[in-house]
């Protein structure tokens, strides 16, 4: 890339924006274009927008939700039970099962799965945070909501036995959905089915 590309403020928005998920070169010019032509008071909230989301949400102290204080709002939340803890992926899982309105718990967010070949280890996810609050609370039942996939699957097993003296009862949801499906792309009614007849492990 030459510096005369680098420096054209076109050229860096494409560029930038080539970079989001399933923005491909074509797509990127497109945008570019239809904001280089939009309002300037329309552009501009979109940059803030995103400078808003970088600076105001963070990760939940407790759980790894997003969060625009200290805790998220689900953590905040007195009424919660915070002897259930519902695991989870992907704070967009957290959203998915939320919305069933049948999770009455707290929940813990990974931060991703475990993947060896991609290189994402343990200790890449926030387990170390989720056997504390197991270990130092009130907790009755931890459900591994990882995904049904093949590193979902070697991620809730490593959970189980790094919680196996704990004497918590640890549950997985029943398998309402498909083999190698995702959270959040499963149905409300398949969740719900999921989560009710969620067995121990
Ligand atoms: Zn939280």
């Amino acid at each position: 890339m030459s510096d005369v590309t680098v420096t054209n403020p076109l050229q860096r928005l494409i560029d930038e924006l080539k970079k989001l998920p399933g923005v491909g070169p074509r797509s990127a010019e497109r945008i570019a274009f239809h904001l280089l032509k939009t309002d300037a008071v329309d552009a501009l909230a979109l940059a803030e927008a995103v400078r808003d989301i970088k600076e105001k949400i963070r990760p939940c102290a407790r759980c790894h939700n997003l969060a625009e204080g200290e805790l998220c709002h689900i953590c905040a939340d007195h009424r919660r039970d915070q002897g259930q803890i519902v695991v989870v992926e992907q704070p967009k899982d957290l959203a998915s099962l939320e919305a069933t309105g049948l999770i009455t718990g707290v929940y813990h967010v990974l931060m991703g799965h475990i993947a060896p070949l991609e290189g994402i280890e343990p200790g890449d996810l926030t387990i170390d945070t989720l056997v504390k609050r197991v270990k130092a609370g009130d907790v009755r039942e931890v459900i591994l909501a990882t995904n049904p996939t093949l590193e979902g699957d070697a991620t809730a097993l490593h959970i189980t036995s790094l919680l196996s003296d704990t004497g918590v009862k640890i549950t997985r949801p029943a398998r309402g959905l498909a083999p190698g499906g995702q959270i959040e792309y499963a149905n409300r009614s398949m969740l719900e089915e999921a989560l009710r007849a969620r067995q121990e492990v």
